[in-house]
């Protein structure tokens, strides 16, 4: 391990959703999702370092693959803890019981997962103390 870490902490930044610049100021205007209508509001510059979050015009149209690989991620994590637990057998319904909870915990989980899958894509592109602070400051 020597990777030489200059980011306070990331991941703990990118749990809590932080701006990618100055791991401080928050990426969504509300800390709970709910309101579910209001869950992927997001100001439009950081609170405090002024990084811009949408970067560009349509900057967000890539986390649809995001949310898709994390949905994956979801399902195999699910069907590996099933297949531990319960086991799957052709002889009883632990099929059809498993594609139930699946699409449950999908549903359940899909607000955590679009908001990650933004959180994850903006950290892709922006990177601790060299985002594009976009303040028209002299
Ligand atoms: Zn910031």
């Amino acid at each position: 391990m020597n990777k030489t870490e200059k980011a306070p902490n990331r991941m703990l930044s990118m749990l809590q959703m932080k701006c990618p610049n100055c791991h401080k100021g928050p990426l969504y205007k509300n800390k709970s999702v709910w309101p579910l209508n209001k869950m992927m509001d997001m100001p439009e510059n950081c609170p405090v370092c002024g990084q811009k979050y949408e970067i560009e015009v349509g900057f967000w149209y890539g986390t649809g693959y995001v949310s898709y690989a994390l949905s994956v991620a979801l399902i195999a994590t699910l069907a590996i803890a099933y297949a531990v637990l319960v086991g799957f057998s052709w002889k009883d319904n632990s099929i059809f019981i498993f594609i139930g909870v699946m699409v449950g915990a999908l549903v359940i989980m899909q607000p955590w997962i679009m908001r990650y899958s933004r959180v994850l894509y903006i950290y892709v592109f922006v990177k601790y103390g060299r985002g594009q602070t976009l303040k028209s400051s002299e």
